[in-house]
């Protein structure tokens, strides 16, 4: 546990801990014994990696590098690969878990993977994050690729890492791999939809809590916390439904208007790490963002954000997750009692992979398609696992959250099976 200013929050390891109790209530509930639990508590393998880099002013400089695959009994695992100086093992493996829920909730024949770096990219310049993404390769090669491990854009990781990456992995294999990452940009094979695809699944599973609680968007306030990737999306494509956007923030703090923001303005003004606010004034702290008045609240920046130190003052009637992990478990209890509707991570969040599996598919056949039909067939696969999981909540009476393990985990649990691994 580490004590800030906004609490007592839990540690990744906490995070771990709390995802395998979840992931081991759900295979009960489905009836598995524990062998099942004791091959999916984990990641089935998680390599570490050194990586020496040559730095701008010539020295080399060593960073230590992850990549977890929780497990491939349904297909290739997928993931993402994020560059953060807080990367550690236990957040990487959490985070593989998560994407095999995922996977497992939108329908797609992979199982969850995960990479990280432990660096700072803000600090670094653009040739010394090349150097880094094609070394983080080199030292990975053996255990991903196109029918193996399939990485994807992450924290502070975007298509120009990709592209990399993807040149990088080209080169070893001596042939031409669009289909061993997604996320690239769209003149190396990548798809249409897929930078916005994060914050469309967000916007989906937010309409569909929205039915469910009688409210309509133009009667919404919206708080994104976050103007990243996903939170930047967010906030247009929230906008133009006419929802009324009041609260904004990035890693420095956020700023509040209960009559609305001009978020097509902010956003011009971002730079590529999300930064925004240090051209306003009046800020308030991202801590204060949460608890101000509005409809909907999206957490759409990091872990751990509502705690059980602020989950009994947050005053939106649904909590969307953007982010991965931005609600502790315990927070997740007091939100339920709260008849607060939480739209949990790894449902609001998996927007990305879905068209990441588009990605995938178009490479594998070299044939494109148009933005309509990734939107349709996005839509149509958030919708689905939505309705899903909000049936297991109401069936069981549990939160969304754990109803969201249970379908989650369902097809890799019966395909682990089937192959005899358990
Ligand atoms: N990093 C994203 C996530 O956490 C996308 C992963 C992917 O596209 O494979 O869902």
């Amino acid at each position: 546990m580490v004590t800030t200013h906004s609490g007592t929050i839990p540690s990744s390891t906490t995070l771990y801990t709390h995802t395998q109790e979840l992931i081991k209530e759900a295979l009960n509930t489905l009836g598995y014994s524990e062998h099942m639990y004791d091959l999916l508590k984990e990641p089935l393998r998680t390599m570490i990696v050194r990586i020496p880099v040559r730095m701008d002013d010539g020295k080399t400089k060593m960073f230590t590098g992850y990549r977890a695959q929780h497990n491939d009994a349904v297909g290739p695992t997928k993931g993402g690969i994020r560059f953060h100086p807080d990367v550690t093992i236990e957040e990487v493996n959490t985070l593989s878990l998560w994407m095999t829920l995922k996977c497992g909730l939108v329908n797609l024949p992979y199982g969850g993977g995960k990479g990280g770096i432990v660096c700072d990219p803000r600090q670094m310049s653009l040739g010394e994050l090349e150097r880094l993404s094609r070394g983080y390769v080199q030292a990975i090669s053996q255990i991903v690729g196109p029918t193996k491990d399939i990485p994807a854009p992450d924290v502070y990781t975007n298509a120009q890492v990709m592209a990399w990456m993807m040149d990088e992995y080209s080169r070893i294999r001596e042939f031409d791999s669009p289909g061993f990452i997604t996320g690239k940009p769209l003149e190396l094979g990548g798809s249409l939809g897929r930078e916005s695809a994060t914050a469309q699944g967000v916007v989906v599973a937010v309409e569909e809590a929205l039915q469910l609680k009688n409210m309509s968007w133009d009667q919404s306030k919206v708080i994104i916390q976050g103007f990243g990737n996903a939170g930047s999306y967010l906030a247009k494509l929230l906008y133009d439904k006419g929802a009324s956007i009041v609260g904004i923030s990035d890693v420095l703090g956020g700023i509040y208007d209960e009559q609305g923001l001009p978020v097509y303005e902010i956003a011009e003004q971002r730079d590529s790490f999300g930064m925004v606010t240090n051209r306003f004034e009046n800020t308030i702290s991202n801590e204060e963002l949460l608890e101000q008045k509005c409809d909907i609240l999206i957490p759409a920046a990091v872990s751990n954000q509502i705690t059980y130190a602020n989950a009994h003052r947050i005053q939106a009637k649904i909590v969307a997750e953007a982010a991965n992990g931005p609600t502790t478990f315990e927070a997740t209890k007091i939100l339920h009692s709260r008849d607060i509707l939480l739209v949990p991570d790894v449902l609001a969040s998996a927007g990305g992979v879905t068209v990441s599996y588009f990605e995938w598919v178009q490479n594998n056949q070299g044939y494109y398609w148009a933005l309509d039909e990734i939107e349709t067939r996005l839509n149509h696969k958030l919708r689905n696992a939505f309705r899903s999981v909000y049936h297991m909540a109401q069936e069981k009476e549990i939160d969304m959250r754990t109803a969201a393990y249970i379908v989650g985990i369902r097809r890799i649990a019966a395909a682990s099976e089937f192959r005899g691994w358990v």
